[in-house]
C-alpha cells in the first residue's frame, strides 16, 4: 500500500500505539493522531527506527531489499577493518595469471590442502602479519565492468603488472584509464625482473609518460619489482597493497545484514552456485540471500580450496550454491528476512522485467506498424 495509518503500522512493527505516537513525534512528526497517515516513504524511514528492513511499494510495483544506508564518518571509524580487494590489470603476457597463481599457491589454504584450488574467480591470501588481500580473478573483467556500469566500484586497488623487458603497451594505456576513471588507486607491479632484459627504470619512465606519477619521481604511486616466476618481491607487493589499504582505511561491518556482489554464476553437478564477494555482513549457512531475481537459503559454502566454511565476513569471496536460478555476475546479493520475503522481491523483480520487456515489444511492434503504413 502506498499509505498506511499510525495505528496499523504500529500494529505491524508490535508496538503500543501511544509508545510509537511518542516515537514519531521524537522524529519530528508533529500533531500525531492515531488515524494520521503516512506515506510509505516516512513509514519505512519510521520501521528502520524499529530495525525492520521495510520492502518499499511506493508505487505497488517496486517491491524490494535495498542496501543500507551510507554510515556517519564517526560510524565508520567504529568498524573493524576488512581486506581489500585487488584486481590485476595489464598487457596481455605481462604475467598477470602467472603473479596470480604465484600468491594463491602461497596462501594457507591452498599449502595445506595440496595446492588443489578451484575457480571460483576470487581468492584470498592471508599473510604472515594475520591480515588477508582477496583477489579477484574474473576473466576479462566482465563483473568488474558491470558492477561499474552500476556506479560502484567492487575492487579497492587496481595492480597494473607491466612487464620489465617489455615496458609500457596498448593494454597497459588501457587498463590505466580503467582504474582512473574509475577513481580506483594503482599499484604498480614490474615484472620479470629475473629477465635479463628487465629495465624497470625505462617502464618507470613510460608510466610518467602516460600521466602515473611514480614514487621514485615524487608521485603517489608505488611500484614494486617483482618476478611471478621465481616469487621475487611479491612479498613487497603484498606489503604495498595492505599498507594502500590502511590508507585508504578499509572497514565494514561484520554484524550487519548481508550484502555482497555476484562476481560469477555457474551451474555445477551440486546445482547452482555463485561466487559472492561479502561486502558488508558475515555469510552463514541457512542465510537467504536474493540477486537479481533470484534467491537461495545457503545449503553449503565453499571456500576457493574447495573446502567448506561455517561463515565469510566482510572481504572475503565464497561460493554460496543452492541458488533457485544462476545468478549473473555483476548482480548485488542482499540478505532477506526469510524465504517469504525473498520469494516475494524475486517474483515483483522478475514481473518488472517481463513488463519492461512487453512495453520494449509493444514499442517495436508500433514502429513496425508505423514504417508498414
Ligand atoms: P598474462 O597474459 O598477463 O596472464 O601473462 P602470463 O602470466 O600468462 O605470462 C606470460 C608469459 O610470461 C608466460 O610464459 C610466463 O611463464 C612468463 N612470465 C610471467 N611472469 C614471469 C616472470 O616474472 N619472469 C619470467 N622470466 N617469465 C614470466
Ligand atoms: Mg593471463
Amino acid at each position: 500500500p502506498e499509505y498506511i495509518s499510525v495505528t496499523n503500522l504500529a500494529s505491524l512493527l508490535k508496538v503500543r500505539v501511544e509508545d510509537f505516537v511518542r516515537k514519531l513525534e521524537q522524529l519530528g512528526f508533529e500533531e500525531v493522531q492515531n488515524d494520521h497517515i503516512l506515506n510509505a516513504e516516512h513509514a519505512g524511514l519510521v520501521a528502520q527506527e524499529y530495525n525492520f528492513e521495510p520492502i518499499v511499494q511506493a508505487d505497488g510495483t517496486d517491491g524490494d531489499l535495498y542496501p543500507a544506508p551510507a554510515l556517519s564518518p564517526e560510524d565508520y571509524a567504529e568498524l573493524p577493518q576488512r581486506p581489500p580487494v585487488v584486481t590485476i590489470m595489464g598487457h596481455v603476457d605481462h604475467g598477470k595469471t602467472t603473479i596470480l597463481d604465484y600468491m594463491r599457491s602461497t596462501s594457507v589454504a591452498a599449502g595445506e590442502f595440496g595446492g588443489i584450488t578451484q575457480h571460483i574467480g576470487a581468492f584470498s591470501v592471508p599473510l604472515a602479519s594475520g591480515k588477508k588481500i582477496t583477489f579477484l580473478d574474473t576473466p576479462g573483467h566482465a563483473a568488474f565492468e558491470t558492477m561499474r556500469a552500476r556506479g560502484a566500484n567492487v575492487t579497492d586497488i587496481v595492480v597494473l603488472v607491466v612487464a620489465a623487458d617489455d615496458s609500457v603497451m596498448p593494454q597497459t594505456v588501457e587498463a590505466i584509464k580503467h582504474a582512473q576513471s574509475a577513481q580506483v588507486p594503482i599499484i604498480v607491479a614490474i615484472n620479470k625482473i629475473d629477465k635479463p632484459q628487465a629495465d624497470p627504470e625505462r617502464v618507470k619512465q613510460d608510466l610518467a609518460r602516460q600521466g602515473i606519477e611514480v614514487e621514485d619521481f615524487g608521485g603517489e604511486v608505488q611500484t614494486v619489482n617483482v618476478s611471478g616466476k621465481t616469487g621475487q618481491g611479491i612479498p613487497d607487493l603484498e606489503e604495498a597493497i595492505t599498507t594502500l589499504s590502511e590508507i585508504l582505511d578499509h572497514r565494514a561491518d561484520p554484524l550487519s545484514r548481508v550484502e555482497g556482489w555476484v562476481l560469477e554464476g555457474t551451474t555445477k553437478k551440486s546445482g547452482k552456485v555463485a561466487t559472492v564477494l561479502v561486502r558488508t555482513g558475515t555469510l552463514r549457512q541457512g542465510d537467504i540471500l536474493v540477486a537479481g531475481n533470484t534467491w537461495t537459503r545457503v545449503r553449503s559454502l565453499h571456500n576457493e580450496a574447495g573446502l567448506v566454511v561455517k561463515e565469510v565476513g566482510p572481504g572475503m569471496p565464497v561460493e554460496v550454491d543452492g541458488w533457485r536460478e544462476q545468478p549473473i555476475a555483476g548482480d548485488e546479493a542482499l540478505q532477506a528476512e526469510d524465504e517469504q520475503q525473498a520469494a516475494q522481491v524475486t517474483e515483483l523483480r522478475t514481473e518488472k522485467i517481463e513488463r519492461e520487456q512487453m512495453a520494449k515489444d509493444m514499442e517495436a511492434i508500433n514502429e513496425h506498424r508505423r514504417l508498414e503504413s
